[in-house]
């Protein structure tokens, strides 16, 4: 049985209202779905939980639709929430950090340029269209915030105090070593997170050329803030994103 679509709505959701769609919204229901009057679909707006709803075709361009009843509720106390601090990588790779960080449940993500960051120019308006389209998809009851690009020191005074901070350490201390080596390696990630149950924390990855020296010295100094390994092998700034946030949900997010 297919799914009954999902639909992410800016409004609030109760019995009585009526929500006009935009011509984006109107078009996937009515053009690529072609849903008849009346179909059944699903909404959320991130505050009243998830309701079923009704279309109603206004012209064969434009729809409404009619929430009926709540069906799922908005959790009182999210869990400890989770924030994505990244290097923004390549366009593609990008995107599939925004996506997976969506599904893998991320509070808000935040673009850091750090030293090595190639990427400098940062379209947050499709990062948050990507992380809609993925909301619905993953059938989150909301949306994940998506800051603009900030530098390190910037993404890090932002954090809620008392925040974990997990950076995600490449490298080693070997100075002539490719990546560093493996003398000086930060601790497995999964030592680390078995320690932070319960506390906000904020996963922080690299660019393609990782941290450098001064970054590594400056953040393996500060408070709150601990290194980990993801393995003896360099990741793709991608694979540690998702790798890293698969790990935290297991330990002390909502996969438990
Ligand atoms: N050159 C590759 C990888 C660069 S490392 C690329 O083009 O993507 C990118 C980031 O991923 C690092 O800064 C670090 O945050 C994370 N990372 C990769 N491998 C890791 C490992 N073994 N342990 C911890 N973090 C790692």
């Amino acid at each position: 049985m297919a799914t009954i679509p999902r639909l992410y709505v800016d409004a609030p959701l109760a019995e009585s209202g009526v929500i006009a769609l935009d011509d984006e919204q109107s078009n996937y229901l009515l053009r690529v779905l072609r849903l008849e009057e009346g179909a059944p679909v699903r909404l959320f707006n991130g505050r009243d939980g998830e309701w079923s709803a009704a279309v109603r075709k206004v012209s064969g361009k434009r729809a409404e639709v009619i929430p009926a009843a709540q069906t799922r509720k908005q959790p009182e106390h999210a869990g400890a929430d989770l924030t994505l601090l990244f290097a923004p990588v390549k366009k593609d790779q990008t995107d599939l950090i925004i996506e997976k960080a969506t599904e893998l449940g991320a509070a808000r993500m935040v673009p850091v340029l750090t030293e090595r960051t190639q990427t400098r120019t940062v379209r947050t308006d499709r990062f948050r269209k990507i992380a809609l389209e993925a909301a619905e998809q993953t059938e989150r009851l909301g949306l994940p915030e998506i800051a603009e690009a900030v530098s390190l020191d910037a993404a890090l005074d932002g954090l809620e105090p008392g925040t974990a901070v997990i950076f995600c350490d490449e490298a080693g201390d070997e100075a002539d070593a490719p990546w560093g080596g493996q003398t000086g390696r930060a601790g497995p990630m999964l030592e680390v997170v078995a320690g932070l149950k319960g506390r906000p924390a904020a996963i922080l990855t690299g660019p393609e050329g990782g941290f450098t020296p001064a970054e590594r010295a400056f953040l393996r100094g500060r408070a709150v803030t601990y290194p980990v390994s993801l393995g003896p092998r360099i990741l793709r700034a991608e694979t540690a994103a998702i790798s890293a946030m698969a790990l935290w949900q297991a330990v002390c997010g909502d996969w438990g």
